[in-house]
């Protein structure tokens, strides 16, 4: 069995998640062993389900270290991780790991911060998988394709759970014009 790391990655709202549970539920129809990982911090519609935005929804088990996944994932055929731009950097070697002993890994996560700076591990990932997804959402200003996730709240935490309360979905365009108004 021959292993390799997916990534699909995007803004706020850009299907990622969909994206991630589309490609789990095939390999589970594909009667494959199917396990999916969040980061314990992000418990913000449902403790275990990993849930997007359309409110698609599939059995997960958060966990607090990547390292948690070598055991609770070894022999999987694939191991899906959501939101993996909030995991400690150990999640790259964990990725790494599971692919080289035979693992489908799909990693969904956040490419940019609400700076629009790389997120967390989400560069390095991006660099070692085989394939790389990028979706897009649709800017809430002005319709076009948004690559950038805009904080509306003044806060200025890095991570900030939140939904279409704390961030929209922004073009290059309108994005740069938000952050001038701050
Ligand atoms: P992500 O995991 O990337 O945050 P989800 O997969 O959870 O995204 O949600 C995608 C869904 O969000 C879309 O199918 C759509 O129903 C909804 N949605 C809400 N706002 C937007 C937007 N600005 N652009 C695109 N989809 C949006
Ligand atoms: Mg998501």
């Amino acid at each position: 069995r021959r292993g390799w790391i997916e990534v699909i990655c995007g803004s706020m709202f850009s299907g990622k998640t969909e994206e991630l549970i589309r490609r789990l539920n095939r390999a589970k129809i594909a009667k494959q062993r199917v396990e999916i990982f969040k980061p314990a911090i992000d418990t913000r519609y449902h403790e275990e389900n990993v849930v997007s935005h359309n409110a698609n929804a599939i059995r997960s088990t958060p966990i607090q270290f990547a390292s948690d996944m070598l055991l609770l994932a070894s022999g999987c055929d694939v191991v899906g991780i959501d939101e993996a731009q909030f995991f400690d950097e150990g999640l790259v070697d964990v990725c790494m790991t599971l692919a080289n002993n035979g693992s489908r890994v799909i990693v969904a996560g956040l490419d940019l911060d609400y700076q629009a700076k790389p997120f967390g591990s989400m560069p390095a990932l991006m660099a070692v998988a085989e394939y790389v997804t990028k979706v897009h959402a649709v800017c809430m200003n002005c319709g076009d394709i948004a690559s950038y996730s805009f904080r509306k709240a003044a806060s200025a935490q890095k991570v900030l759970l939140g939904e279409t309360d704390t961030y929209e979905a922004r073009c290059r365009h309108c994005f740069l014009e938000g952050m001038k108004e701050k």
